[in-house]
């Protein structure tokens, strides 16, 4: 049985973008965000999304105009969820700000509304139970950059009602995602179970001094055939957060391979304001 009505909670940069996608592909979509200052600045984004969507998808005014007329924005959230059969969660990524979340959302979602996150590295384990629907919650994880990179993985924890599975892997597919089944819980999904360590590899050679970026990046694309190395790749991720994934890292094990990492990212990278391509250079200049 397909969804009908579309809820999108959190309109950052994932969120804007996943319920613009969503309302683009015909679904009629709500909006849920703070306040209304948030919400101006979600329409803001998803006004920048536009030209993206013309000179990728060949998306036409007419249609964008007909996307953007599908969506209505609230700050009231049980306004926002009453007609959802889906609500796709995209708040900050903080364990404390998804609980609250989800604690307030269970009071006032119709019983027929399945929830799913959009979280990139927490479990849907650890918020199960809080949502009050257990057998209804599961992650949706997608990729920035939703209408091009459209990847979504979906992953369940243990009591995910297998008929709900199935049904937003069906959803995933409507909004022109491929979706890929992640059978268990996994941290990272399969993405990031094979991003990080590589590109955590790549920034030890680095810090290790072994080789430069050219070099390394070089080796890998010309020896895989692969479009980008992993320092171009970093610096679309961002220096920012690569920097937070192995400084976490570094303090959980105490491995001073990935301190040092962090220490070079830092000094060198984050300190003179190479954030990565968006920041107009990185690794590399833009
Ligand atoms: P963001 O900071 O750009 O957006 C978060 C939005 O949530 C903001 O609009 C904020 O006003 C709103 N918000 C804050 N508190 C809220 C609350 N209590 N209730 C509702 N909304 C609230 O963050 P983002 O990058 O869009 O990330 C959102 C989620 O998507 C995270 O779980 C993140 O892991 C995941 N994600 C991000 C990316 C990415 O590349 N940015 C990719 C995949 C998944």
């Amino acid at each position: 049985m397909g969804f009908n009505h579309i809820t999108v909670a959190g309109s950052g940069v994932l969120g804007s973008q996943i319920a613009f996608q969503t309302a683009y592909k015909g679904y009629p979509v709500s909006v849920y965000d703070i306040n209304d200052e948030a919400l101006e600045k979600a329409k803001d984004r998803i006004r920048e999304w536009m030209p993206y969507y013309k000179r990728d998808l060949g998306a036409t005014d007419e249609q964008l105009q007909a996307a953007f007329a599908r969506m209505s924005f609230y700050s009231d959230l049980a306004e926002a969820v009453k007609d959802a059969d889906l609500i796709i969660e995209a708040v900050p990524e903080r364990t404390d700000i998804k609980t609250d979340f989800y604690s307030r959302l269970a009071k006032v979602a119709p019983e027929k509304t399945i929830f799913a996150s959009n979280s990139s590295t927490l479990l849907p384990s650890q918020f199960a139970e809080v949502t009050g629907r257990p057998e209804k919650y599961l992650h949706l994880h997608f990729a920035n950059e939703i209408w091009k990179n459209n990847t979504a993985e979906v992953m369940g924890h243990e009591g995910t009602d297998p008929e709900v599975f199935d049904r937003v892997m069906e959803f995933a597919k409507t909004i022109g995602m491929v979706a890929l089944a992640v059978r268990k819980e996994q941290p990272g999904y399969i993405l990031n179970s094979l991003l990080v360590p590589f590109l955590n590899a790549a920034q030890a050679l680095l810090a290790n001094d072994v080789a430069d970026v050219e070099t390394i990046d070089k080796t890998w694309m010309l020896a895989t055939g692969a479009p980008n190395g992993p320092f171009a790749i970093l610096d679309i991720v961002g220096v920012t957060t690569a920097y937070n994934i192995i400084q976490a890292e570094a303090q959980a094990t105490h491995n001073p391979d990935a301190q040092r990492i962090a220490d070079m990212l830092k000094t060198e990278y984050i300190d003179k304001g190479k954030l990565g391509r968006a920041a107009g250079e990185g690794f590399y200049k833009y």
